[in-house]
């Protein structure tokens, strides 16, 4: 039983894992937050939005204000998520699922039983 949580994301309900929909890696357990389970990059913000003019303002964000966080899948390397977090910050913890929820959903889907959404 799995599902699809996101567009590179899915839960598998049987094994309580997070996994990715491309290659099915695993990213860890359900109960957990599925970051804990990819290869994470931090990259400065000058990478990507280069500023444009040199001066104290210069149309990018200051790598001191913000760092650019990428997480992916340790098995195809395809990019889960993208943060942008002040430094120091622990990394969000955004999906937390009902599993029990989830998994009597499945089952009652399963069994041809219609599932108010
Ligand atoms: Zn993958």
């Amino acid at each position: 039983m799995k599902r699809r949580i996101t567009e590179y994301l899915d839960i598998d309900l049987e094994a309580s894992e997070w996994q990715c929909n491309r290659c099915g890696a695993s990213l860890g357990p359900a109960s957990q937050n599925y970051k804990q389970g990819c290869l994470i990059a931090q990259r400065s913000p000058e990478e990507i939005w280069e500023p444009l003019v040199e001066a104290p303002v210069t149309f990018s964000f200051k790598p001191g204000w913000c760092r650019i966080v990428e997480f992916y899948c340790p098995g195809c390397g395809g990019m889960m998520e993208v943060e942008m977090l002040p430094p120091g910050h622990p990394i969000t913890h955004d999906i937390e699922l009902d599993l029990d929820a989830l998994r009597a959903r499945a089952e009652a889907e399963a069994a041809g039983a219609e599932v108010e959404a």
